[in-house]
């Protein structure tokens, strides 16, 4: 066996692993949610709610096992069927500049992976989320996302395959050290800028108007010396019920967004409660030690891909005798499936972690937070018909947050 052909096999195989992990993983995520309702999860929801949240995961479930095999089958057909080197040959034909024949290649694919996820996206949200009660968003409002986001990814996702490609051009095995540099720049802006300058293409963002909520907010922030006007509330209610908070950016560019929804449906102290748990991360400092964890990933992944896109049995993998840079990068990243699994894994692990960190943070710095906080949970959880018994194995590759009854569990701990 040739060592393409090996590759080829090694591509196919983590393939159909990762899917058949995936399907086993929603599989026991299923059958684990069937269960008895149990104290503590009636003090979140009553049985018929209860019923309605066992129902929405098993509408997800199937769902997510549709688009599985679809997806799964569609890339091994464009893998075993050529493609992908197909459109690699047509472009070739057409074109003799190298850079543009990579950009051009990657600006398809990102078309066809957009108009090909519009139908789940679009029945996600009009047909799942809009049975359970959660969708307010138009077709008009719907139309519009799905175009900014596509805009948005092609003007941020081409110029970038164009520098890295051109660095490769020019430095070959040396390339990853200067891609390196140039992913820490970018992400770099998007850690400090991204939400600020994307989320408003998306939504209203204004200061939290006067009021009672405003005063309890801005006696909280002065005893935490975090600047009020760096706190907005955002009009989510336009595209869902579901209730929310984040905190973004770093340095002097930070801002904490509140949901209009969070807002409308917890009381004033609850409110102020979340905010304390979101003031916590950037407190704890969540946003820098992220940045640097996903940097040192990114260092990792392009020195292995230094190593390894100049071997031309890479792009021959996937049956193309022609080796190049995006057929190459292509077999890297089908062949580094089961690393990103495991990066996953330790992202949301640490993230987990952060968020008791936060919720620690809110309770040493909020009077009552704890029972606040315990409520606000509650509601939020009840507002999305979270799921009470997710599988452990199927938290630990998916959740970034713990799951509600282990939160709650644990506020009443600390
Ligand atoms: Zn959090």
């Amino acid at each position: 066996m040739s060592t393409s052909d090996l590759l080829l096999l090694g591509i196919v195989s983590f393939v159909l692993i990762d899917f058949s992990v995936g399907m086993v993983l929603d599989y026991l995520n299923e059958r684990q949610k069937e269960q008895p309702l149990s104290a503590e999860g009636a003090e979140i929801f009553n049985p018929e709610e209860y019923a309605k949240s066992m129902a929405y995961g098993t509408a997800k479930y199937r769902f997510e096992m549709l688009t599985n095999v679809i997806g799964t089958v569609v890339i091994l057909a464009a893998i075993i069927l050529g493609w992908f080197v197909w459109l690699d040959a047509q472009l070739r034909d057409r074109f003799s500049n190298n850079l543009l024949i990579t950009v051009l290649f990657i600006g398809i694919l990102i078309v066809i992976s957009t108009v090909t996820n519009l139908p789940s996206s679009y029945y996600s949200t009009f047909v799942i989320e809009e049975k359970f009660g959660f969708n307010k968003s138009t077709k008009k409002l719907f139309f519009q996302d799905s175009v900014k986001q596509f805009l948005i990814s092609l003007a941020l996702g081409l110029p970038v395959i164009y520098a890295v490609a051109w660095i490769y051009q020019e430095l070959q095995n040396q390339f990853w050290i200067v891609a390196w540099v140039l992913f820490v720049v970018i992400s770099l802006f998007m850690f400090i800028y991204g939400t600020r300058i994307f989320l408003p293409m998306f939504n209203k963002l204004k200061p939290l108007p006067d009021g009672e909520l405003r005063s309890a907010v801005e006696d909280y922030c002065q005893t935490q010396g975090f600047p009020l006007s760096k706190l907005y509330e955002m009009d989510a209610s336009k595209r869902s019920t579901k209730l929310n908070a984040f905190f973004s950016g770093m340095g002097k560019v930070k801002i904490i967004g509140l949901y209009d929804t969070l807002i409308e449906k917890l009381t004033v102290e609850e409110t102020v409660a979340v905010l304390a748990h979101e003031v916590g991360h950037y407190k704890r400092k969540h946003v820098y030690t992220m940045f640097i964890f996903s940097n040192v990933q990114t260092l990792v992944i392009l020195a292995l891909m230094g190593w390894l896109l100049g071997n031309p049995n890479l792009s021959k993998a996937l049956g193309s005798d022609t080796p190049s840079f995006h057929l190459s990068m292509l077999a890297f990243f089908l062949l580094f499936t089961p690393v990103s699994t495991v990066l996953g894994l330790i992202n949301n692990s640490f993230s987990r972690h952060n968020e008791y960190q936060a919720d620690q943070y809110s309770i040493d710095t909020y009077p009552g937070a704890r029972e606040h906080m315990h409520d606000a949970l509650k509601k939020l959880s009840r507002e999305s018909l979270s799921n009470l018994n997710p599988h452990p194995v199927y938290v630990a590759v998916h959740y970034s947050h713990p799951p509600i009854l282990e939160r709650l569990a644990n506020l009443k701990q600390v």
